[in-house]
């Protein structure tokens, strides 16, 4: 149960002693109640007081962690309802579905769209986590080569769906090191797949009929040691699946029942057997707290929408993407290049580098921090004028890489221009078009 503020003050130090970065111990603990900061901050707790806090801090949804290396997917761990409130912490997982009664042809098709289906956007490679191998053959060879060819072929983390516990013996004989997610556990399994997951310390999806059923089993699963749990309420219809979402975040966060303070898994194409509306569905338990999705298929035109979604949800509503402050080749610009400058907002980063490659200009791209923020909000917020470009521009290093001394400033900032051009003597400041779009037409008339 967490503790309250009063309760975390009583077991620091009181000295005050500022070390943390607050004024005072009461102020820490607040923060600490809050989950505004790490206990690690404060190096005087005693032994004893850390055993205590650290059970009491921990994320009232357990982190759950199937795969190990570059590839090991993290979910739970969050600690509010709305992003808002702070910031979804670990994004949902995608897992595609491998049945061991397809044919070879049809799985190694699924393994190569895993591969390929991957996307670069602002920086970042956006792509599926998972591969769910199912064991419909019934029969546990057949299962246990078919994860051995997902272990081979498949660079991604592997769920093993059976609810033989003898074929999820043979499948984790094949996979035990890579740690995949043991689904399921029911009433019917639960002894033998505790001993399971203690000997292989591989975590455990948990399906039950019910939410009250689902913490019973959760309850006997972590009395008997097995503390990594991911939760299958059993539900196979969207509204139920969707009530059942919110009532597991809601009693665990609001209510503190630790018995479903887990991170779930949900199977859209049990739902629906509609690939599109799958899609729909599957975008639904993004923003709904799934841990874990699992889809009948991979589709570009589907699977790209939801990995840009769950990127959004999944980034810090109050931090927003940045780029590192500098100086961009695009091509390969020479000393007669275009210069041009913007903020680090990742996104208009990503559209003005885009554009200026489009425009097949080779240009420096000058990116002027501005704690992410766009070009007018920047410039409104006083970070993005005059005062600022020009140290950036005198300090960057871009006059020893250019002859001329000719700045191309974006259109919205056009104020700026005799600021500029008195800050920066000997600089020739040029307005560029205000929509990034129409940055490939401007580029084709730039002359040095
Ligand atoms: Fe108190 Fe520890 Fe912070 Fe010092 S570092 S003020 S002892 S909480």
């Amino acid at each position: 149960m967490p503790l309250t503020g009063i309760e975390i003050f009583k077991l620091l130090p009181k000295t005050n002693c500022k070390e943390c970065g607050e004024p005072t111990c009461l102020a820490f603990a607040m923060k600490l109640a809050a989950g505004k900061a790490e206990l690690a901050l404060c190096p005087y707790i005693s032994e004893e007081s850390k055993v205590k806090l650290e059970e009491a801090s921990a994320p009232p949804i357990r982190p759950i962690t199937i795969g190990v290396g570059d590839r090991a997917l993290k979910i739970g761990g969050e600690t509010v309802m709305f992003r808002h409130e702070k910031r979804f912490e670990n994004p949902t997982g995608f897992a595609i579905l491998i049945s061991d009664a397809m044919d070879e042809s049809e799985i190694d098709d699924r393994l190569e769209k895993f591969s390929r289906l991957q996307y670069e956007r602002v920086g970042l490679t956006l792509r599926p986590e998972l591969v769910a191998v199912r064991n419909d053959s019934g029969g546990a060879d057949k299962f246990g080569a078919v994860v051995a060819k997902v272990m081979q072929k498949g660079d991604c983390s592997i769920i093993l769906m059976s609810s033989n516990p003898d074929s999820l013996a043979v499948g984790l004989k094949v996979c035990a090191d890579q740690k995949p997610l043991l689904y399921a556990v029911t009433k019917e399994n639960l002894a033998r797949l505790v001993d399971l997951a203690k000997e292989s310390s591989c975590p455990v999806a948990v399906k039950a009929s019910g939410l009250e059923e689902l913490a019973q089993l959760t309850t006997e699963l972590t009395e008997a040691g097995v503390k990594d749990i991911v939760l299958d309420s059993g539900a196979r219809t969207l509204r139920q699946a969707f009530e059942h979402q919110i009532v597991i975040r809601s009693a665990t966060l609001i209510k503190k029942l630790r018995p479903l303070g887990f991170p779930t898994t949900i199977f859209p194409f049990e739902m629906t057997d509609d690939p599109m509306k799958e899609a729909v569905f599957a975008s639904i338990f993004v923003a709904k707290y799934g841990g874990i999705i699992v889809l009948s298929d991979f589709r570009g035109e589907s699977l790209f929408p939801l990995l840009v979604e769950r990127m959004n949800i999944y980034t810090d509503p109050q931090r927003p993407l940045a780029t590192t402050e500098g100086i961009y080749k695009i091509g390969t610009p020479d000393e007669n290049s275009p210069v041009l400058i913007t903020t680090n907002f990742s996104l208009t980063y990503f559209i003005v580098s885009g554009e200026i490659e489009t425009s097949k200009v080779p240009s420096y791209l000058l990116i002027k921090g501005t704690e992410g923020l766009s070009v007018m909000t920047a410039w409104a917020a006083g970070k993005f004028g005059a005062d600022v470009i020009a140290p950036f521009v005198k300090n960057c290093g871009i006059e020893d890489q250019i002859k001329h001394r000719k700045l191309v400033i974006p259109g919205y900032v056009a104020a700026e221009s005799g600021g500029l051009e008195e800050e920066l003597p000997g600089w020739e400041i040029l307005v560029g078009p205000r929509e990034a779009a129409h940055i490939p037409a401007y580029l084709k008339e730039w002359k040095p």
